[in-house]
């Protein structure tokens, strides 16, 4: 039976540690327990919001006038298909981490380029995380989700996820009616080790890659983020707040008049026969805008990675709100690129 509480600080739960309070708030450990908080929501005509890692999220200071779920839905089974490739089935609350770690001590292949990234497993589909070379759309082999409407549970299978770049079915209007309570990954012992992403190659450079392990791999992987991103411990900060960005060739080629070391990554959906060049933000915000390291009043752009907004303890929703609408301005002004933030606003109305 879930116990509902009321008027939950939501800062505690967020890795901002920002965020008023949730009207009502309850853990679920299972789909069972999801389907009563569901209905309670409906009995009290309030919104849900489903809360995970709260890695990516920004809650508003006023904090949200419905129930917030927190998922805690666990457990990892291992089952070994007659192909040799092995079918995990994760409950959506496991932390991603901790997960990632538990296919790689079974020896399994396909998430070590995935380490370290915050959140848990029910969030990894939704946007399709992706690292170093690898997204989780080419392990995730189909997901369980309830209706938030009717209660009623589907499988999606791979193709019905209709994944992208950091995208995803569930991130569009339709798809935010799904909440997820299991993900099934395909894993495989034979998979390949994938180190040839420029940070992997700089990390193994002088070293004998010959017999890397999947752990190697994934101590590379930790090591290498642990120096750019701010421990989620020390520091209040959601990760990479803004998206990278993607644009036309010619925009590109226009702003390399003006700075020509500008990097580019030529970039193609399935969608889209555009010809796009994907540019890391991070660059642009230091060397174009200036804003590594800026800071006002208790929040600012993180020192030694601009994509990541920090609070430096008292700082709240409004004033990352308003930093990330400052740097969006100045951004449009020096390249005419409109740039998005990949964080998930949580206000009653959005700013
Ligand atoms: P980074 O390695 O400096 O890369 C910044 C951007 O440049 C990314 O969009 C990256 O694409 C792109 N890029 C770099 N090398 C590339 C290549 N050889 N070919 C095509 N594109 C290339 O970024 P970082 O901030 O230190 O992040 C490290 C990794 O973690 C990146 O893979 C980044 O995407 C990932 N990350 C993911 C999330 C997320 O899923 N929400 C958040 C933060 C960071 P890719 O994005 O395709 O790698």
């Amino acid at each position: 039976m879930i116990q509902i509480q009321e008027n939950v600080p939501l800062s505690q739960y967020t890795t901002f540690k920002i965020g008023g309070k949730a009207r009502y708030f309850c853990v679920i450990g299972d789909a069972g327990e999801l389907r009563q908080a569901r209905a309670f929501a409906e009995k009290k005509n309030v919104p849900i919001f489903i809360l995970g890692g709260g890695s990516n999220i920004l809650v508003s200071d006023e904090g949200f006038p419905g129930l917030v779920i927190k998922n805690e839905i666990k457990g990892i089974f291992y089952e070994k298909q007659s192909d040799g490739k092995t079918l995990v089935t994760v409950g959506a609350g496991e932390d991603w981490d901790t997960f990632v770690a538990d296919t790689i001590s079974h020896s399994l292949g396909g998430l070590e380029n995935l380490s370290g990234i915050p959140g848990t497993v029910g969030a990894s589909p939704v946007q399709n995380i992706g690292a170093y070379g690898k997204e989780a759309r080419s392990t995730i082999h189909s997901l369980a989700a309830i209706d938030q409407a009717t209660g009623k549970e589907k499988v999606f299978h791979h193709d019905e996820c209709v994944f992208g770049y950091r995208h995803s079915f569930f991130k569009t209007p339709e798809g935010k009616k799904w909440i997820i309570t299991q993900v099934c990954f395909l894993l495989d012992s034979n998979e390949a080790i994938s180190i040839d992403y420029k940070d992997l190659i700089a990390y193994f450079s002088g070293k004998d890659t010959t017999k890397l392990s999947r752990q190697d791999v994934r101590d590379a992987v930790l090591a290498v983020r642990f120096a750019k991103l701010p421990e989620l411990k020390s520091l209040g900060t959601a990760g990479s707040f803004f998206k990278n960005v993607t644009i036309p060739k010619e925009q590109y080629e226009s702003l390399k008049i003006k700075w020509p070391d500008v990097p580019g990554f030529s970039f193609s959906t399935s969608d889209s026969g555009l010809s796009t060049i994907k540019i890391p933000l991070a660059w642009i915000l230091d060397n174009i805008c200036g804003f590594k390291g800026y800071r006002i009043g208790e929040v600012g752009v993180y020192k030694n990675q601009a994509l990541v907004l920090i609070n430096y303890g008292k700082g709240t929703a409004s004033d990352i709100a308003s930093l990330a609408e400052c740097i969006q301005k100045k951004v449009y002004e020096m390249t005419g690129i409109t740039i998005e933030p990949e964080v998930e606003y949580i206000f009653p109305k959005k700013p």
